[in-house]
């Protein structure tokens, strides 16, 4: 691409918070505490699969790193440093300038430093890779839940699919419900503080990436375990509540984009659970429990069972 060079010095060399070589040599440099294991993740947005083209690109920015952050979160690791790797039309500078803003602004205040990346002409792709350090033995997994332990989540669900029904013309929402639901999926805020006071507490994580029951999904298989899910219980907003009983339904077990962290923790972490989202200043609220039986089960405050037809989001389905 003409111009990669002055793209890159332009929009993404800002010199490392820590003494680390950042952006313009072959490799970055990054170092880690000493007996720091490193957790490292990548995830890739492609327009029209993850994003409208409709978004703006300081919030493409943030939203890019934030679901990068919370693969972080989910294993409760530390968050360091970022690489991204940009296919991008044109060379694009107001696109650019937004982009980085949005990005770089998340990355001040999660304390991490972009060290390196690509940059090349071709469809709008963007692909970051996070690293954060975490303590030998202490990441939160996916398998770690056991029977009996409770089902916890953080913030709310669902208003990111809201938000999408309305982009699909389903749904209609008065504008300043619509800017609410919208900034939910635009403005995924990731659970880091969460995810680093649930270690050593919780007994499994997740983020919910691709919506509740295809993520439990994931737990459940990867512990061996089955669960119980009280649909009732499950947080939501004020203005997805106010949405028909069905639509709720499946805004919340089969959303997506969610980026909250749908946890297991033992009965008696409970009050240890609630003091790591109050540090945290997050809020969570427990929707189930972990069974011995396997399969997954979504019932009402009534108990009686819901028909449960909705899949988490598969890309290639
Ligand atoms: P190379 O050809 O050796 O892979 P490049 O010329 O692609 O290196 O990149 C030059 C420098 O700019 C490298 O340090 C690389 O990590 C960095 N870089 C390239 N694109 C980006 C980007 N989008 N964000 C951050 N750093 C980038
Ligand atoms: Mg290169």
């Amino acid at each position: 691409m003409a111009g990669e060079f002055e793209l890159i010095a332009r929009h993404f060399t800002r010199p490392p918070r820590r003494p680390w070589l950042g952006v313009g040599d072959d490799c970055a440099l990054v170092g880690i505490d000493a007996g720091m294991q490193l957790a490292i993740s990548s995830d890739m947005l492609v327009e029209g699969r993850h994003f409208l083209s409709t978004v703006e690109p300081e919030r493409l920015g943030h939203k890019a790193l934030a679901v990068n952050l919370s693969d972080l979160a989910a294993c409760g690791a530390e968050p360091l440093a970022c690489t991204l790797a940009l296919a991008l039309p044109r060379a694009d500078d107001a696109f650019l300038a937004a982009f980085a803003r949005g990005l770089y602004a998340l990355a001040g205040r999660s304390g991490i430093d972009l060290v390196g990346g690509d940059t090349t002409a071709g469809p709008l792709n963007i692909c970051i890779t996070v690293f954060g350090q975490v303590p030998p033995g202490q990441a939160l997994l996916r398998s770690g839940a056991r029977a009996g332990d409770e089902l916890w989540v953080s913030g709310t669900l669902g208003d990111a699919r809201l938000a999408l029904e309305v982009f699909r013309g389903r749904v209609a929402l008065a504008g300043g419900d619509f800017e609410t639901v919208r900034r939910a999926m635009e403005l995924p805020q990731p659970r880091v503080a969460l995810g680093l006071a649930l270690r050593g507490v919780a007994s499994s994580a997740i983020d919910l990436s691709d919506g509740l029951l295809g993520d439990l999904g994931h737990v459940l298989a990867r512990s061996g375990v089955g669960a119980r899910i009280d649909a009732d219980a499950l947080p939501r907003s004020a203005v997805l509540a106010a949405q028909a009983p069905a639509l709720q339904h499946e805004c919340l077990l089969a959303g997506g984009d969610d980026y909250e962290l749908l946890f297991s923790a033992a009965p008696a972490r409970r009050e240890a659970v609630l003091a790591a989202a109050h540090g945290a200043g997050v809020a969570v609220t427990r929707c189930g429990a972990i069974t011995a039986a396997p399969g997954l089960q979504v019932v009402d405050a009534r108990g009686r069972e819901l028909p449960v037809s909705w899949h988490g989001f598969d890309h290639f389905a």
